[in-house]
């Protein structure tokens, strides 16, 4: 008898906690998506991010944990466009997960309902660089991506799990009215100074670009994925004096030797700007990813008095 009673004290405990664990396992490549899940799921999802925040998204070492969080993922988010090629699709592999494979209804590639830019025109070659060829992968740093990301989650999670349909519904309006609010106000703050031109390191920013009105006139690398050489560092140099550019922008993760010669020899302030959420510790959600860099720009413009 005593037994029995152990026992279904047990069995009482397995199926309260196979309740309790009964939300969507969603793992995303990304801080960003899993900022995004986490705002349209609530608590009907758990979410873990395998990349962070302030690693390069194109080059992340690939952990064994990795492999076990898929393993037992519900649905993967990914970024999409190749941002993740040189480390997602081998762990994806190597999972055995069926459900979170390409194709599977587990599997979301975030990118699919997104406005992509850069996407190529002629045939791809390696003479352009290491990365992009199915157009800007960092399509996330425009609000309106985040929207048609967010609701492309809302519309997966509603097929898994069809009962919370209402609950992700209506988390996703409330994402959407704080977007929306956001936009005025990042919009509102960056308006004075449509068309300044900047110089970005990597090619991360030419949606936020579009979104906020910047006008991105170079880069630190001379092509995607490829470091800085002198003879490019020079003819940049050259432009920028021309054009009067006064702000350069670092995304966290390369080194900044060359930016900061680049800022000694024109004047130009080097902001590192993170692209991502977790980027830096004050950038919690997505929200505050543009509340964050929108304040840091304004401050830089305000201090180089750059138009
Ligand atoms: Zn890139």
């Amino acid at each position: 008898m005593r037994k029995f009673i152990q026992t279904a004290a047990l069995v009482g405990v397995l199926l309260g906690s196979a309740d309790a664990f009964a939300a969507i396992k969603v793992v995303t490549s990304t801080q960003d998506l899993e900022s995004i899940v986490t705002a349209i799921g609530g608590d009907k999802v758990t979410v873990e991010s395998l990349a962070k925040g302030y690693q390069d998204p194109h080059f992340v070492e690939a952990k064994p944990s990795f492999i076990f969080k898929l393993h037992s993922a519900d649905l993967l988010v990914a970024v999409g466009r190749e941002l993740e090629i040189g480390w997602l699709p081998a762990l994806i592999t190597q999972s055995r997960n069926s459900k979170i494979q390409p194709g599977n209804r587990g599997y979301l590639d975030a990118s699919l309902t997104a406005r992509i830019l850069d996407v190529p025109a002629g045939p791809i070659t390696r003479a352009m660089g290491d990365v992009h060829p199915q157009g800007n992968p960092h399509y996330w740093l425009d609000p309106a991506n985040g929207r048609r990301v967010a609701q492309a989650v809302q519309e997966r999670l509603a097929q898994l799990s069809p009962g919370d349909a209402a609950y992700f519904a209506q988390r996703y309006a409330e994402f959407d009215r704080r977007l929306a609010e956001g936009e005025k106000r990042w919009k509102a703050a960056m308006a004075p100074y449509k068309g300044l031109k900047v110089v970005t390191y990597h090619r991360s920013w030419p949606n936020f670009a579009e979104a906020f009105g910047l006008d991105v006139i170079g880069y630190v690398e001379p092509k995607p994925g490829i470091p800085p050489s002198p003879a490019h560092t020079l003819g940049l140099e050259q432009e920028m004096k021309r054009q009067n550019v006064k702000i350069v922008l670092v995304e966290p993760y390369f080194d900044s030797k060359t930016p900061n010669a680049i800022g000694r020899d024109t004047g130009a302030k080097v902001l590192v700007m993170p692209p991502s959420v977790g980027g830096v510790k004050e950038i919690t959600d997505y929200f505050k990813l543009f509340d964050y860099n929108i304040n840091l720009l304004v401050s830089a413009i305000k201090a180089t008095g750059a138009r």
